[in-house]
């Protein structure tokens, strides 16, 4: 096997940056449970699940089986023109885990981006609704229907009209008005209710809000629960359905299967990917049936719903369910957020640390202005001692903690004992630049 260096090299001169983050110089090379190695041989303790993907760890051996077995009778058959014996099978099973007492369907794709383009073209068809309400701060993909959904820059610079709408986000930390938490009163909800329907579009022209549920890409942001409630509230009064967007936040990694639940939502839609198969590319739509049997054949990929990924699919929530991994996934949250109490006690650059379940940010500072070079430090630091994690945020400052669900206590308190560490060591002024001129992502 190549070493990650040679590796890195072949990578720099062939791989197009247009498709491809760096953090550190790392060449993975195998993985179990919340573990992987790169290709040198080192052990690193994984707190980023490849992207909220390996909810059920890194090679379980139920997957393993799954795929094999799978593989061996049939990788693919075409979905969108042949059934075949497990990817309504899958529905099922999914359809039976969503919230919210009504007919449903499901609809598949390949990745989040795609899904949230099913939303971006059929819902306003569907609905005979022109707009589409989204935050800012959202990220919901890279296709162009999903670029339009999302509020943020590097995905809206590629689009110049659309019919989405985006308004601020309750990101109470840096709240967008300037308020304080603790004297807040929701301005930011009347403010955007009365622009919007004052200026921008009647509440009848709205189709649908598309949320997450916790802002993921913007740094894991909760937000209120009366903010919640003034918005459901606006929902039902106009007739808008709700889609949340559960790509990142669902597949159990709040404790509960959608975080959504968290919240008292019960969407209309929703969008579901990553973690689904356990990193065999698949995503789903759930929700009304109405909806989803809106437009026969308008939306489909050729290898949307294929059936190998949906035999991953199955083994995946059986293995959540059977393992009690939602409840892992609040006990280790509650544990990280009550370590974290501690360790930001001797470290000035800690902020906010938020969250629930699995999904944690920790907001990194200098002063009260988010540090993005003080982030990638840490994080670079972190890896140099054999933790990986990333960092995130609506200002690239917020290190996001989201370990596969499997992950166990001691893991946690050796990896959270490495993140101390390394905030200490940023402090210092122990990483330099240099380190991580050659890295910067976000
Ligand atoms: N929605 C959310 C909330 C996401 O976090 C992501 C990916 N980060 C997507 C959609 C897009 O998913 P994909 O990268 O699979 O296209």
């Amino acid at each position: 096997m190549k070493q990650s260096t040679e590796v890195l090299s072949i990578e720099a001169e062939t791989i197009a940056r247009t498709g491809i983050i760096r953090y550190y110089p790392m060449v993975v090379s195998k993985g179990q449970g919340a573990r992987l190695w790169d290709v040198d041989g080192r052990e690193y303790i994984d707190f980023s699940s490849g992207g909220c993907v390996a909810n059920v760890g890194y090679c379980h051996p139920r997957i393993v089986r799954a795929i094999s077995e799978q593989a061996a009778r049939l990788t693919h058959s075409c979905f969108t023109v042949c059934s075949n014996d497990r990817t309504p099978i899958l529905a099922e099973k999914l359809i039976g885990l969503l919230p919210g007492n009504y007919e449903k369907k499901i609809w598949f794709g390949l990745s989040g981006s795609d899904a949230n383009d099913w939303i971006y073209k059929i819902l306003p068809k569907a609905t005979g609704r022109q707009k589409l309400v989204s935050f800012i701060g959202n990220y919901q993909g890279q296709t162009m229907g999903a670029a339009a959904l999302s509020g943020l820059l590097p995905q809206k610079r590629f689009l110049s009209v659309s019919n989405v709408v985006h308004i601020p986000y309750p990101y109470c930390y840096r709240c967008p008005l300037g308020h304080n938490q603790k004297d807040c009163s929701q301005e930011c909800f009347t403010f955007f209710s009365n622009y919007l329907s004052g200026s921008i579009c009647a509440p009848d022209e709205i189709a649908a809000f598309v949320f997450e549920p916790i802002q993921g890409d913007s740094g894991i942001v909760v937000p209120p629960p009366q903010y919640i409630q003034k918005l459901l509230e606006f929902c039902r009064q106009n007739s808008i359905l709700m889609v949340v967007d559960e790509v990142l936040s669902g597949i159990g990694r709040t404790g509960t299967w959608w975080s959504c639940q968290q919240l008292g939502i019960e969407p209309d839609l929703v969008v579901i990917g990553k973690a689904l198969a356990s990193g065999v590319p698949i995503s789903a739509i759930g929700g009304r049936k109405d909806l989803l049997d809106a437009m026969t054949a308008s939306h489909h990929v050729t290898c949307g719903g294929n059936v190998l990924a949906s035999a991953a699919g199955l083994e995946t929530l059986a293995i959540i369910e059977e393992e009690n991994l939602l409840a892992n996934a609040k006990e280790m949250g509650k544990l990280i957020l009550k370590r974290m109490d501690k360790i930001r006690i001797n470290h000035q650059i800690v902020g906010e640390v938020r969250g629930i379940g699995l999904l944690i940010g920790i907001e990194i500072q200098e002063g009260d202005d988010p540090s993005n070079k003080m982030a990638h430090k840490i994080v670079y630091a972190c890896w140099q001692r054999g933790l990986l994690l990333y960092y995130l945020g609506l200002f690239g400052n917020v290190l996001i903690i989201v370990p596969p669900l499997v992950i166990d206590n001691h893991q946690m308190e050796k990896g959270l004992e490495i993140l101390d560490e390394a905030l200490g060591l940023v402090e210092q002024g122990k990483i330099s630049d240099e380190d991580i001129r050659a890295f910067a992502a976000w």
